[in-house]
């Protein structure tokens, strides 16, 4: 009897600590206040500490609080829908494409920053197919009689040249259409060549050297045009009229053409009857403005190329260039042929070609464009065919990993590629 009074008083006061328990949280929410009742100590009574402890166990298992059973937060949603392992990653996209054909120290410079936009328009079928080629042959001097001098060729030569290109299924683009392959792939015949007449030249030089086969083929011919005030009106009205024709085509070459742009000293002054005594910047200023704001108003369109006079260029000078508005440079280089994308350029000096300047420390392959000599580009024709070939065989093997990758990392924001154009084999 006792001891069930004991029971139920240990009891009683088990639910009235419990009351105080749940009771005192509740009032001190209300205030900033963290104290807690030192009444609550029941360590002085083993029977009381395990009813209480028992007591306490069931309370806080029964009554619902916002601790003990959290309620999803939006966060945790929104962690829930984007931790979605990923099904297929990306291999590794691979190198580009290089061949034993160029010199060793001729390697491809790429250009194109924005991969994704590079493999849409590498592949997409509208597009020209990997491994077309270009091949930029400059002309210096033609004769009709016997060479005199190191720069010359004999029209013969320039005749066979022309044949030989045609009968190995090459066909000439203008400047325009080189520009749209070289900075987006616009699709240009698989093995093309650009022709380009250096200097001012007669009408009757192009109608006597070019113009039966030109026409023949419907071929462009492009012309690297001084713009010398000094020209007389003759050869320009001439030049004119070729234009308008359709088969001559003038790009920019220099104003004053014969104090080439180069790397020029700090400090360095250049006095020419033209310009006065000026600073070489703005000798290279004034080169590259005049020839683009002249040729603009003697044949009605902006030049898209500087063809840099004696090959010779500046870093300054191609960031002019840029400002300028031209999109494309040629040097005098005979580096290797063009592709999209690829471009071969030399990093370092040659002892065995100290002529040949390095141009990849300018950091902008599309104004440094080598070009072929008309005197031997006859014998580098089956090599930049050759160079095509392997082009087109090495997109074959690549093409799979290339287009996964497009998928996996492009195709959101870039949009498919339908129907891959498949690179075309050649014999
Ligand atoms: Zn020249």
């Amino acid at each position: 009897m006792r001891r069930a009074f004991q029971r139920n008083q240990a009891l009683f006061i088990a639910w009235f600590l419990l009351g105080g328990v749940l009771l005192i949280p509740i009032l001190t929410a209300c205030s900033s206040s963290k104290a807690s009742s030192p009444a609550l100590s029941t360590s002085g009574n083993p029977t009381l500490t395990e009813v209480f402890r028992q007591a306490l166990s069931e309370a806080t298992h029964s009554i619902p609080t916002a601790t003990l059973t959290p309620t999803p937060s939006p966060t945790a949603t929104l962690t829930a829908t984007f931790t979605v392992t990923p099904i297929r990653t990306p291999q590794a996209l691979p190198s580009p494409f290089t061949t034993g054909l160029l010199n060793p120290l001729d390697t491809p410079h790429t250009y194109i920053r924005d991969t994704c936009q590079y493999l849409k328009d590498r592949w997409s079928p509208d597009k020209s197919p990997p491994g077309t080629v270009v091949m930029p042959i400059m002309f210096h001097s033609i004769t009709d009689g016997e060479v005199s001098h190191p720069y010359q060729i004999t029209h013969a030569r320039v005749s066979q040249l022309l044949r030989d290109l045609q009968q190995q299924g090459f066909e000439a683009i203008s400047m325009e259409q080189l520009a749209g392959f070289l900075q987006h792939n616009q699709k240009i015949p698989f093995r093309s060549v650009l022709l380009i007449v250096d200097d001012l030249h007669s009408e009757a030089y192009y109608r006597d050297h070019f113009e039966a086969f030109l026409r023949e083929n419907h071929w462009v011919l492009t012309n690297a045009w001084i713009s010398e005030p000094e020209a007389s009106q003759r050869v320009l009205s001439e030049n004119q009229k070729l234009q308008n024709e359709g088969w001559v085509d003038h790009q920019a070459h220099g104003v004053i053409h014969n104090i080439n742009i180069n790397e020029f000293k700090p400090g360095a002054m250049i006095d020419t009857p033209l310009y006065g005594n000026i600073t070489a910047e703005q000798f290279t200023r004034n080169e590259l403005e005049g020839s683009m704001r002249r040729i603009t108003e003697v044949f009605g369109k902006a030049p898209i190329a500087y063809i840099w006079p004696g090959g010779n260029f500046s870093k300054l000078g191609v960031q002019i260039a840029r400002e300028v508005g031209y999109q494309l440079g040629f040097t005098v280089n005979p580096r290797g042929p063009l592709m999209y994308n690829w471009i071969p350029l030399a990093d370092s000096e040659d002892p065995a070609r100290p002529s040949f300047r390095p141009e990849g420390y300018v950091q902008d392959p599309l104004m440094v464009l080598p070009r072929y000599w008309d005197q031997d580009a006859s014998s580098h024709i089956d090599t930049v065919r050759q160079i095509s070939k392997q082009a087109a065989d090495a997109a074959l093997q690549t093409q799979a990993i290339e287009l996964e990758y497009y998928d996996l990392v492009c195709r959101s924001k870039y949009g498919p590629v339908e129907e891959p154009v498949s690179p075309t084999p050649t014999p």
